[in-house]
């Protein structure tokens, strides 16, 4: 066994070693991987081989179709044969919403180019002739599928040893039956770990992909893995007669067949078949960790569960009730809270980097390896990895919170997941000190990186619940009344989650410089939008940055990229000693409070002159407001009105909210929650972190220019941005009124198309905007059809739309409001 490698990869499922081939395909040899018993003995034994390229997530469908690219190429790049039956895949819908679902996946599937059709019962009938089309009282009639004609299942051992004998012929080593027992630090800052079989091997990069096991890898680097699994099961059936026989006609294999809306898939499996339902009631295992007992074990099968699954089935394949049951397989299966895996950076410990919590793992291996070895030889990845980024998740992922979040996952995989869905368990989290006072005022309550958060209020009479929807849904109309409250009298937005750092120190301004593309503020009161890059000019954080003293800024970016903002920061600090940093997010709080009338509530609550002289647009103050002090007010806010957002110490923040209401009584003012803020930033061009800010962009494609300053001296992502400029930027951001919309307005990832039917880009958000009253959305179109005016189409839910390209920030373009 080598006693040093460069990467060193634990675990010996198909995501490892998926991770151990990229990694020499990368030209990374010096490269080993260890396995506590055999190679594909955790999950991936027992999987059902299923490569479903249906995802509704941007990031995550890339991988996938990655991976089933990938799968057809092995063999003959390998000579190991991995059973890659291309079936298709077939996906059935009962009802409109699920339609609705396959039409917005159908936006995600162009923008990444993954092939599908949306066809009709009688076609659904002519693939898959085993199948009833149902519509009696027992069972309801197909309306319509989705087809993805280039999946279909595999054999994972087999995909295992592809990618194990490419990796091993590239130079790789494999070392089975040796489990990681202790990991340490060493003192040149490489990690030496400890195996149960004697011997340490130290490696500049270590890769946990350590699947079921997750909790007790991450437990020895002194991380809380936020993924535990949860019990799946199939049943394995007999001969099918009736199958034999279409088959023995001639009768080509026939699609992978889901029926989310009674949440089972069914496959062919030597003349016979596998069923597997995502049941209610499946317990979640291991939260402290697998005992030694279980090893390559399975656990009993629970028939009852499975049994509505199987009449549901049997009903819409009758040939199954003429064939016995073989096995029935019941597994554990590593799930995160939100259904999507750990791939990236961990954080608080340098070169530690997690490829974890797959519950697709055999389809996204592939993906999922080719683009953590990118990041590890790279330093970055080469697609936007927000979505599995491991840091989306934070501190509040305890053991209980995540056997809540991930059986109600796994319970969720085939409903229906709407856009403006919030699931209710393990809630409430974390809340906002005025959490009780914004129910009392009919907050209906989302969540976002553990955080309650108000999407909107329901005023007294009206039931505060939502009706989820792809369309406008019975909220439409409240968050249109809070949309013009901000607009023509004073709203408040409770930002508490808001991620909030304090810089100081002699170094700070020149080590913040070197980290944003902006120019730092010098002078103490301005604060500057910046946005931090990745080496190849893409933008991973937005930072509004403040300079509240000498030596002292005061750093805030989106509540949900705290953990993933902080380990940036972290990990970038200056050696010297010259930059203290601290992480104050829940030190602070945050209301906004905006709209013409919010200078009049105000001033009655502090002497801080507020006129435009004295505190103009873009600066900031330290106050005193009603009996809150040191509060950093910034006149800046996302809705675009004239406004402040008051950063106060939490302690305040019942006798801050009080008095703000009091004092605005006589002006009208609201609470304004999520929906409305999302309606009002739309009307400004205003771009999200996470959706419309994210590698994949750079400044200049996002027409942040004025955020950039070239000649400031060096940054990170400048080189690239150079490069950019000298090649022409090929994107540009946009905002789009879209055209005869009656109740389906862009919601984001819709394909963007030009006159003559080309796809041309792509929306990232959209929305209704309540005071404009237009469809609106924005995104990227190539640059030449950027500029206003420009005629463009735009696909919602399968419906191509006419989308003009408007000057930016249609709402108020001059800023009047802002500066008033
Ligand atoms: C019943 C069932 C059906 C499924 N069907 C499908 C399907 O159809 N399609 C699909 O995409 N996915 C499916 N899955 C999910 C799939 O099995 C997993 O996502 C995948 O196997 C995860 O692979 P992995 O490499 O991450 O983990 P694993 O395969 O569990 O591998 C992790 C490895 O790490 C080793 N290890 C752990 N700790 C250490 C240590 N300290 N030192 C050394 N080695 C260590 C373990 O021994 C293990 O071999 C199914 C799962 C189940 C349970």
């Amino acid at each position: 066994m080598k006693t040093h490698v460069r990467v060193l990869v634990i675990g010996g499922g198909v995501v490892g070693v998926s991770t151990l081939y990229h990694l020499t395909k990368k030209g990374w040899t010096d490269v080993a991987l260890i396995e506590r018993t055999e190679l594909t003995a955790g999950s991936t034994w027992h999987a059902a081989g299923l490569l479903p390229l249906f995802n509704m997530s941007y990031t995550v469908g890339q991988l996938h179709k990655y991976s089933v690219d990938l799968y057809k190429r092995l063999p003959a790049e390998t000579g190991q044969d991995v059973s890659f039956h291309v079936t298709g895949n077939l996906r059935l819908a009962t009802c409109r919403e699920r339609m609705d679902e396959y039409y917005k996946y159908c936006g995600t599937a162009n923008t990444i180019g993954v092939p599908f059709e949306i066809i009709t019962p009688k076609q659904v009938k002519e693939l898959w002739p085993l199948l009833e089309l149902g519509g009696s009282a027992q069972m309801a009639p197909i309306i319509g599928a989705l087809y993805h004609p280039q999946d279909g299942h595999i054999a994972p051992a087999d995909l295992t040893m592809a990618l194990r004998k490419g990796a091993r012929s590239a130079g790789a080593e494999i070392y089975e039956h040796t489990e990681a027992v202790g990991i340490e630090r060493t003192g040149s800052g490489e990690w030496r770990v400890r195996t149960a079989k004697g011997g340490d091997i130290t490696a500049e990069h270590l890769v946990l992909a350590t699947g079921n096991y997750a909790r007790q890898a991450g437990r020895l680097l002194g991380l809380s893995v936020p993924a535990i699994p949860v019990e799946h099961q199939y049943i394995v059936y007999d001969e099918s007669p009736e199958l034999k026989a279409y088959r023995q006609g001639g009768g080509r294999e026939l699609a992978v067949l889901r029926e989310p809306d009674t949440s089972y898939y069914l496959r062919e499996e030597r003349m016979g078949w596998i069923l597997g339902p995502y049941e209610k009631g499946a317990p979640a295992r291991f939260a402290d960790g697998v005992p030694e007992w279980f090893g390559r074990s399975l656990f009993p099968g629970d028939l009852d569960r499975l049994v509505p699954h199987v009449e549901a089935a049997t009903r819409r394949v009758p040939a199954l009730e003429h064939c016995g049951i073989k096995d029935i397989v019941n597994g554990p299966i590593p799930y995160t809270p939100d259904g999507s895996p750990l791939i990236g950076p961990a954080w608080g410990v340098a070169n530690v980097w997690l490829n974890e919590g797959h519950s697709f793992g055999i389809t996204a291996a592939g993906g999922a390896g080719w683009q953590l070895a990118e990041w590890i030889v790279e330093g970055e990845p080469g697609i936007d990895m927000l979505a599995v980024d491991p840091r989306r998740f934070g501190a509040y992922t305890g053991k209980r919170y995540l056997v809540k979040k991930n059986e109600e996952t796994y319970r969720n995989v085939y409903t229906v997941h709407f856009p403006d869905e919030e699931r209710p368990d393990a809630r409430p989290a974390k809340t906002s000190p005025v959490y009780d006072r914004l129910s009392a005022r009919g907050a209906v309550w989302g969540q976002r990186y553990g955080w309650e958060r108000a999407n909107w209020f329901a005023p007294p009479g009206v039931e505060r619940r939502d009706e989820w929807s792809f369309r406008r849904a019975n909220y439409f109309e409240h968050v249109g009344n809070e949309a013009r409250l901000m607009r023509e009298r004073v709203g408040v937005i409770d930002l508490t989650p808001f991620t909030k750092h304090e810089v100081t120190g002699p170094g700070a301004e020149s080590w913040l410089d070197g980290l944003v593309a902006n120019k730092v503020p010098s002078k103490v009161g301005r604060l500057a939008l910046s946005h931090a890059l990745t080496q190849r000019g893409g933008i991973r954080s937005e930072f509004t940055i403040t300079k509240i003293a000498e030596q002292h800024y005061y750093v805030v970016s989106a509540g949900a990229a705290e953990r993933y903002d902080s380990d940036y920061l972290f990990k970038s600090l200056p050696a010297d000693g010259s930059v203290g940093l601290r992480n104050i997010t829940n030190t602070r709080g945050c209301f906004v409070v905006a709209g013409p009338k919010s200078r009049e509530v105000l001033a009655q609550l502090t002497d801080t002159p507020l006129d435009n002289t004295a505190f103009p647009w873009l600066t900031a103050q330290v106050i005193e407001a009603a009996h809150a002090v040191d509060v950093y007010a910034l006149r800046v806010n996302f809705v675009g009105a004239l406004g402040w957002e008051l950063h106060l110490p939490i302690e305040y923040a019942h006798g801050l909210f009080d008095a703000l209401f009091e004092a605005g009584s006589a002006h009208g003012i609201g609470m304004v929650g999520m929906r409305a803020m999302e309606s009002l930033r739309m009307e400004k061009s205003y771009r999200m972190w996470g959706s419309d800010l994210t590698p994949d962009y750079t400044p200049f494609e996002a027409s942040l220019d004025r955020f950039v300053r070239m000649k400031k001296g060096p940054f990170i992502g400048r080189e690239a941005l150079e490069r950019q400029l000298a090649a022409g930027v090929p994107n540009r951001f946009v905002t789009l009124e879209v055209h005869g919309v009656t109740d389906d307005d862009p919601l984001g990832n819709e394909p963007l198309f030009d006159q003559a039917g080309r796809m041309i880009g792509r929306a990232t958000s959209g929305y209704y905007g309540h005071a404009l009253q237009k469809s609106l959305a924005i995104g990227y179109a190539r640059s030449e059809l950027a500029t206003p005016g420009t005629e463009l189409a735009i696909e919602i839910l399968g419906q191509r739309k006419r989308a003009t390209v408007l000057p930016e920030s249609p709402y108020d373009p001059e800023n009047l409001q802002l500066r008033s």
